[in-house]
């Protein structure tokens, strides 16, 4: 006897379009043409994937972690309803993932580029300037369509924050990236890196704490997107205190720039600067904790469904993947018991997950 195959059927409320719909699941794809023998799953209000811009899988604050830790960080963010992640830099290879259908899709800006010992330990590829352009361009060919290079990093002769490249090398490490068709990100803290990074063209900041109203309107205007990771940056204190000792300017400096830091993020918001999700698991962090990101963009002043939208919609837009739960779309969702836009609390308790059309974990 030929099997049947298994018509999911979930009613709610879809968002963003904000309508009432019977959505059914045939084949991981969402379809909304009624299915007689579906079977009813759960009703609710409906989002597309949570997605995770600056997550870490195969990281943990001492380097690479082994398999059976990559498939616990992969699971954990999923749970969290996190579908879709940007790997922001990655020791370990994690390429396995792809093969396995419950686990979240991973979208790879390979290896960190960092500065020789101007990073955290075991993290990146560490170079100096001359290696910079052809090393971004190896890392473009083996991430899914960005790279990362580490913009600044404390330097410790000043005892402060401070650029990691000369100008040239950073332009010339960008044209590289984009010649082979692929998009830069730069991890940047303090203010001289991240205009250096936008001047040369990057595509994205994260974190960007040292940006100023000028720097803004011009990543609105060339739409360059901004990736807070505000739930890291509450790190910066306790950074502040471990340096105080040593680098006294350097913590003032961390200090500060976490002590502007909602005040960047709502001035962004208000330039028109695109900003995205980043909870920046994987390092120091624990995976899981998108909903803690997205609620910590609408208290520095986003609205509730711009914030969402961050972490969901808007997001896969920006990433080049289905945004929106029309017919035909991979069914790629989780289903919430309250709007979300209302009560962004209810995003730590999705009442079910689907992933490539299948609830999970199964049987969840
Ligand atoms: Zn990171």
């Amino acid at each position: 006897m030929a099997t049947v195959p298994q018509v999911l059927h979930v009613a709610g409320v879809v968002l963003p379009e904000e309508e009432h719909r019977d959505l059914y699941v045939v084949d991981g794809t969402v379809s909304y043409q009624p299915t007689a023998t579906a079977t009813t799953v759960t009703q609710g209000w409906i989002v597309p994937g949570l997605v995770d811009a600056h997550c870490h899988v195969g990281l943990d604050k001492n380097g690479a972690v082994d398999l059976d830790t990559q498939e616990r960080q992969a699971v954990t963010d999923r749970d969290a309803g996190t579908l879709l992640v940007r790997d922001a830099g990655s020791p370990a290879d994690t390429r396995w993932i792809d093969d396995r259908p419950d686990l979240p899709r991973i979208i790879r800006a390979g290896r960190h580029l960092a500065r020789t010992r101007r990073y955290i330990p075991n993290y990146g590829l560490e170079l100096e300037p001359d290696a910079l352009a052809a090393a971004a361009a190896v890392q473009a060919g083996r991430g899914d369509g960005w790279v990362k290079i580490v913009g600044d990093w404390i330097e410790r002769d000043r005892g402060d924050l401070a650029p990691c490249w000369p100008d040239d090398v950073v332009r010339d490490a960008i044209e590289a990236v984009h010649a082979a068709g692929a998009r830069v990100t730069t991890h940047v803290f303090g203010e001289e890196a991240v205009r250096q990074f936008l001047d040369a063209g990057v595509d994205c900041v994260e974190h960007g704490t040292g940006l100023d109203d000028g720097l803004l309107a011009g990543m609105a205007e060339r739409g360059v997107a901004l990736v807070p990771t505000l739930i890291n940056i509450d790190s910066f204190p306790g950074i502040a205190d471990a340096a105080a000792g040593k680098f006294p300017l350097y913590a003032e400096h961390m200090r500060a720039l976490h002590a502007s830091s909602r005040d960047v993020v709502r001035a962004a918001y208000e330039a028109g600067v695109p900003i995205f999700t980043g909870s920046d698991a994987g390092g120091s962090l624990a995976h899981g904790l998108v909903g803690q990101e997205i609620r910590a963009l609408y208290e520095a002043g986003l609205s509730a469904s711009d914030a969402l939208g961050a972490g969901s919609w808007r997001a896969r837009a920006w990433l080049g993947r289905p945004s929106r739960l029309i017919e035909g779309a991979p069914a790629d969702f989780v289903v919430y018991p309250a709007d979300p836009r209302e009560d962004l609390e209810c995003l730590s308790r999705p009442r079910c997950i689907v992933l490539r059309g299948h609830v999970v974990p199964p049987g969840g």
